[in-house]
Formats: C-alpha cells, sequence, structure tokens
C-alpha cells in the first residue's frame, strides 16, 4: 500500500524530466508507477525508472503522447487509479481532464471547468476583471472587427501588444509601434495563431515596455484552504520563453508579495481552483502589477520554488489529488535564501536557438550536492530527437543569499560537459556572470539589451585557439631547450645551439600537436620583428595564417594572435597543458621527440589553482611519504579536473581546502615539504 488513501498507482502521462521527476515523488510515497513512451523512448530514462512502461505508439506527440484514448486505455489496463499529465502534452487539455473522470481515474491537477476558464486568455480576463484582479489595460471582447481592434489601440496609445485569446509559448503575439503598422501585424498575429491553435480571436493589450514576468506560484485543496508559495522572477526571456528563472524576485517588498500573492489566491479561487497553479502578472518599474495569465499545471521552473520553502509541489499534489488537506497553512510556509534555474537546452543560441539534434556523446552535468541539483530526463548516449522539445536538463541552485547563488549558478554551469549537440551553456554562463544580470537589472528585455555582450561571436576567437596553443608549446619547448643548454654548454658555438637560427632562410617546421584531443599538424616559421628583435612564429593552420608572439612566467602565458592580447593561465598535468583563456579551455600537447618536459620542469604545476574551482578531493593523507610525481589533490575548474601533483618525493604538511570547497584562481591550496 502507499501512503495514500486512494493513489495507490500513478501513470505519468509524459516524458523527459518532468516523467523522471514526478517518478522520483511517487516512489517515496509508496506509490507504483507506469511509464508512457513512443516508439523514440524505449529506452529513455523514464521508461527505465518506472514500474511498468506502456508503448503509445510512434515518435510524433500526435501518435503518441497525445493520445488521450491511448493513454486512458492503458491506465484501465494495468489497474491505475491515477494519472498525472506533467506539463505540456495534455496536463492544459479539459477533454482529457474528462476522459478521466469518466473512468473514475483521478487527474493530478485541477478541476475541467477551471481548465477551461483559463483556457482563453480573453475568457480568463474577464473573470479576473470581475474579481477584482488587476490587468493590463486593454480590450477582450467578443467583437473582433479590425476596425475596432485599431480603434482601441489609438484610444490605449502605442506601443500595444496584439495577442492571440488561445495562445501559448509566445506564438500569435505582435507588438505594435504605431497607428500605421497595425493591421499588417494584425493579420500576422492572426494568420500565426489561426496555424498554431486553430482560432484568430485577438486581444489588444497597453505594451508595457519595461516589465518584468512575476509569477506566484498557488496550491488549492478540496477543503477550500489556499495558500501562495510565493514569487518567481522568470524576466530572462528569449522570445517570450524563460532562460533562467529565480525565487525570490530580487526587490521584491514583503508587502508587494503579500499583495501579489493575496491577488494570485484571489485569482485561484474566482474558477474554484484545486491544486497546483501559476498565476502570472507583469510588474511595472513603479511596482504595479498586472494579471496576465493563469498556467493550471505544474510549471517547467517549480523546483526554485521547492528550493526556498523546503516543499516537495508533486508530493503536495498527489496530497490534494487525494483528497487530503494541503500540507502547511501560508502562516507555516517560509521563504529561505535563494534559488536559480538554468533550461540547459540543445540548441545553438548563435543561430536563433534553432534546436540541436544528435547523439548525447558526453553528458557529465555538475556533481549533485551542496543545493546543486540536476533534473534531466536523458543519459549519455541518448538521443537529441527532433520530435520534443530538445531540452537536456533544468540546473537548479540554491544559497543563503542572491549573490551566491549566482556564483554557485555560474560555476555549475562552467562545469557542466555537453558533447554531440551544440548547446546554450556558453550563452547561460555569459548571462550569469553578467554584470547587469548580477545587479538584477531585470526586464523581459534582458536578453535584446544586452545582446552584445551575450551573444559572443565564437568565429574568430575560436580561430584563434590553435595558433595560441602552438605558440604556447613552442615557447615552453624552448624554454625547456634553453634550460637544458644553460647546464650542458659552457660555451657554445652558434653551430651547437638548438635554435632556429639559420644562416640566409627563416627556419619553418611542421608540428604535430594534440589540441582537445585532435591531432594535427601546423606549419610554422620563425620570423623576427623588424620592430623589436623578438621573434614572431608565423603559425598556418587550416583556418589561416597568424603572427604569433608570447611570453611565459610562471604559470601565466601572455600572447599576441594577429593583434590580439590574450591572458592565459597555465596548467600541466599528465603530459598536457591547459590553457585557461577567459571563456576557454584548451588542452594541449606537442607531439614529438621527448624534449626533456617531465614533471620535474613543470614549473607551472605548481601548488596554486590555475582559476576559480571547487576542490574535488584531498588524495593522500596529511603527513604521510609521497612519490614524485603522485597526485595530491584534485580540482575542477571550468569543465576539466586537474591533478595536483607532487614535484618531489616529500609529504603534505596541510591541506588548506577540503573536498567541496571553492577556490579562487591563484589561491594555495596546500603545504607541501620535499624530502632533503
Ligand atoms: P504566452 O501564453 O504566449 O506565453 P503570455 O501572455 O504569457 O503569452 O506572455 C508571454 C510574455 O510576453 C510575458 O512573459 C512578457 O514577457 C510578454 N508580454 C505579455 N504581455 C505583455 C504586455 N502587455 N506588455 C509587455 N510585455 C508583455
Amino acid at each position: 500500500m502507499s501512503g495514500l488513501n486512494k493513489i495507490d498507482k500513478l501513470l505519468i502521462a509524459n516524458r523527459g524530466e518532468i516523467a523522471c521527476r514526478i517518478i522520483k515523488t511517487a516512489k517515496l510515497l509508496g506509490i507504483k508507477t507506469v511509464a508512457v513512451y513512443s516508439d523514440a523512448d524505449v529506452n529513455a530514462l523514464h521508461v527505465k525508472m518506472a514500474d511498468e512502461a506502456v508503448r503509445l505508439g510512434p515518435a510524433p506527440s500526435r501518435e503518441s503522447y497525445l493520445k488521450a484514448e491511448l493513454i486512458i486505455a492503458a491506465a484501465i489496463k494495468l489497474n491505475v487509479n491515477a494519472i498525472h499529465p506533467g506539463y505540456g502534452f495534455l496536463s492544459e487539455n479539459s477533454q482529457f481532464c474528462r476522459l478521466c473522470e469518466q473512468h473514475n481515474i483521478i487527474f493530478v491537477g485541477p478541476p475541467i471547468g477551471a481548465i477551461e476558464a483559463m483556457g482563453s486568455k480573453s475568457a480568463a480576463k474577464h473573470i479576473m476583471e470581475q474579481a477584482g484582479v488587476p490587468l493590463v489595460p486593454g480590450y477582450h471582447g467578443d467583437e473582433q472587427s479590425p476596425e475596432l481592434l485599431k480603434k482601441h489601440a489609438d484610444e490605449m496609445g502605442y506601443p500595444v501588444l496584439l495577442k492571440a485569446a488561445a495562445g501559448g509559448g509566445g506564438k500569435g503575439m505582435r507588438q505594435v509601434t504605431q497607428s500605421q503598422e497595425f493591421y499588417a501585424a494584425l493579420d500576422a498575429a492572426k494568420r500565426e495563431a489561426m496555424s498554431g491553435f486553430g482560432d484568430d480571436i485577438m486581444l489588444v493589450e497597453k505594451y508595457l515596455t519595461q516589465p518584468r514576468h512575476v509569477e506566484i506560484q498557488v496550491f488549492c485543496d478540496n477543503h477550500k484552504n489556499g495558500v501562495y508559495l510565493f514569487e518567481r522572477d522568470c524576466s530572462v526571456q528569449r522570445r517570450h520563453q524563460k532562460v533562467i528563472e529565480e525565487a525570490p524576485a530580487p526587490g521584491m517588498t514583503e508587502e508587494l508579495r503579500q499583495q501579489m500573492g493575496q491577488a494570485a489566491l484571489t485569482a485561484a479561487q474566482a474558477i474554484g481552483y484545486v491544486g497546483a497553479g501559476t498565476v502570472e502578472f507583469l510588474l511595472d518599474s513603479d511596482n504595479q502589477f498586472f494579471f496576465m495569465e493563469m498556467n493550471t499545471r505544474l510549471q517547467v521552473e517549480h523546483p526554485i520554488t521547492e528550493m526556498i520553502t523546503g516543499q516537495d509541489l508533486v508530493e503536495w499534489q498527489l496530497r490534494v489529488a487525494d483528497g487530503e488537506t494541503l500540507p502547511l497553512q501560508q502562516d507555516q510556509l517560509e521563504l529561505n535564501g535563494h534559488a536559480f534555474e538554468a533550461r540547459i537546452y540543445a540548441e545553438d543560441p548563435n543561430n536563433q536557438f534553432l534546436p540541436s539534434t544528435g547523439i548525447l556523446s558526453r553528458l557529465m552535468p555538475p556533481a549533485e550536492h551542496d543545493n546543486v541539483r540536476v533534473d534531466t530526463g536523458v543519459l549519455q548516449g541518448d538521443e537529441v530527437s527532433p520530435y520534443y522539445d530538445p531540452m537536456i536538463a533544468k540546473l537548479i541552485v540554491w544559497d543563503q543569499n542572491r549573490e551566491k547563488a549566482l556564483t554557485k549558478l555560474a560555476q555549475a554551469l562552467s562545469r557542466y560537459q555537453v558533447d554531440g549537440v551544440t548547446t546554450n551553456i556558453d550563452f547561460l554562463y555569459n548571462l550569469a556572470t553578467h554584470p547587469a544580470f548580477k545587479q538584477a537589472q531585470l526586464s523581459t528585455h534582458f536578453i535584446e539589451q544586452h545582446e552584445t555582450d551575450l551573444f559572443v561571436s565564437d568565429g574568430p576567437q575560436r580561430e584563434l585557439l590553435t595558433p595560441l596553443a602552438v605558440t604556447y608549446l613552442l615557447l615552453q619547448r624552448q624554454a625547456t631547450t634553453l634550460a637544458a643548454q644553460k647546464q650542458t654548454l659552457a660555451l657554445g658555438s652558434p653551430w651547437d645551439q638548438h635554435n632556429h637560427w639559420r644562416m640566409n632562410e627563416q627556419f619553418r617546421e611542421v608540428l604535430s600537436v594534440e589540441i582537445q584531443q585532435h591531432t594535427i599538424e601546423v606549419s610554422v616559421e620563425y620570423l623576427s620583428c623588424p620592430h623589436t628583435s623578438k621573434e614572431v612564429i608565423k603559425v598556418t593552420t587550416a583556418e589561416g595564417c597568424f603572427e604569433c608572439t608570447g611570453n611565459l612566467e610562471g604559470n601565466h602565458f601572455e600572447a599576441c594572435i594577429n593583434n590580439q592580447h590574450l591572458h592565459v593561465t597555465l596548467q600541466a598535468h599528465q603530459g598536457f597543458t591547459t590553457l585557461f583563456t577567459h571563456e576557454y579551455a584548451i588542452q594541449c600537447k606537442l607531439n614529438g621527440p621527448d624534449l626533456g618536459l617531465s614533471d620535474a620542469d613543470d614549473h607551472h604545476g605548481g601548488f596554486e589553482a590555475p582559476m576559480n574551482g571547487t576542490i574535488v578531493s584531498q588524495v593522500v593523507e596529511v603527513n604521510s611519504a609521497v612519490e614524485k610525481g603522485q597526485t595530491l589533490m584534485v580540482m575542477e575548474a571550468m569543465k576539466m579536473e586537474h591533478a595536483i601533483k607532487a614535484p618531489k618525493a616529500g609529504v603534505v604538511k596541510e591541506f588548506y581546502f577540503a573536498a567541496g570547497d571553492l577556490v579562487d584562481g591563484g589561491a594555495v591550496l596546500l603545504d607541501f615539504e620535499a624530502e632533503e
């Protein structure tokens, strides 16, 4: 028996991370679980996690996850007594809800009437208007002649926003900045709405220029209780889709929180709401808030509310669906700390966020501990198919305050390793580390406003990586050779010296180098600079010719590649060196004869953290003998692990950091005493 009265077998009518998320809580409550899947998902994680699984049909969702009758048939066959719809697919489909009711299956969600009341944006606005919930000024009537719509827009003053009454996901929306553009925009919005939702009824709203999107999580039970679990700020959006969400909303006052919470509850109660719901508001710069819409389901971003309240919202949903009263009352709910969620997507931000499909040949999320949570539905080796939303995971972090949580988010993003598909991880990192985001200068136009910083075009920048690595490798080789010469040559004749000097010609060579696990050949030529007597290295790669100079000092390398100056931090490990630029970590090695680059010569492999990172482990015991080259400590920085090694035999007298500690670049990690 499960811990609930009625629900003991739950079918999850969804896939991916949300199906896995729901299964986890169901298991904790002792509820048996049934997954459904399409042919594309035979081996998917949600299928593996559930106690039983039923095939629905071919990959396209309209032939599988949207087939209400097939889902109901599976539920009946397996004696399921409740269905959780997740989000998307059938979650806000009142017809599906009705089918559940007809077959005596509990639908884990609101009543049919509530879904229907919120199904149309214009009908929802009427209800909210009557309930006294503040609305964005606008027209949401049935009369739809273009002339009348335009008359309302003209009266309201531009800019206005046209919205499809049946819309969702930002489709069927058009901003109109002036009267002359109105009809053309209306035609376009109607066409989009018709093809997207089969309905082209339009709303005209005042367009707020710098609003924030702040939404309230509400919960109601069947016993007339209702609470709000505070707010989430989802202002950072691209094309009206959320990118990074946070809770609580920065700058929120206790008074405003209460007002918005109460307004949201009024909205929910106006439609007899039961279960988890979200009331979305636009918040103006002068703290006026306006009802936008209510989502009658669990939201993608619900985990940040879970992090700040310490509650499991799926458990709440199941308990409420089972007939229990809400687990907590309003005055028992506490808001604690700050949480962020970043949506990790297989998509290309530099190509209009086009979805990217393929096999996830590498999938290494950051470790889940210390309030870092990864909600995912895929494993390494799985495919991101073109059939469904290409979200790979949700990365959720929590800390005591916004600043700390944001640092944690950036660090976790920098450790997220995905290969096989293009992802938005670098873009999210740029967002999370942007000064304006750090200062919480939020609005729904954040991404457009900071476009130039966020979309770092990686074309020319990436081209520089190979010449940068080659320059470093050559300078390093030269330094090693010189050091060896100093020891062995007493007085040198030019013929004995192993530098690049040749009578009457520049010296050329072809090198084999390993860069990011690829072996490539590059041609190099040594020239001397007419202005400085400094040696210039001309590196020719498949991408072009680059003139390079550099200075190597300790674990710092300063380079100039085709007049672009770069500062690099170095870390040596197992014959490779990693070059850390501001944005990239490049692992490289020079192939060919061993030129004496032994561990002992690793002058830049010291006990300093190469850059900000996290300690993974202390590998040896304090005060116990270690051999030369033995790994003492492992740290992780910029998506890679780095071994800190003993330069000689000796002992570690003290570790200054423990596993899980965050360290700043340059911090001394340990105290080492070499053997006499
Ligand atoms: P959808 O259901 O298609 O997602 P919403 O009504 O929820 O549409 O609006 C999505 C987003 O569009 C909001 O989060 C906000 O960024 C923007 N938006 C909506 N209404 C307005 C408005 N009146 N003024 C400015 N921006 C708006």
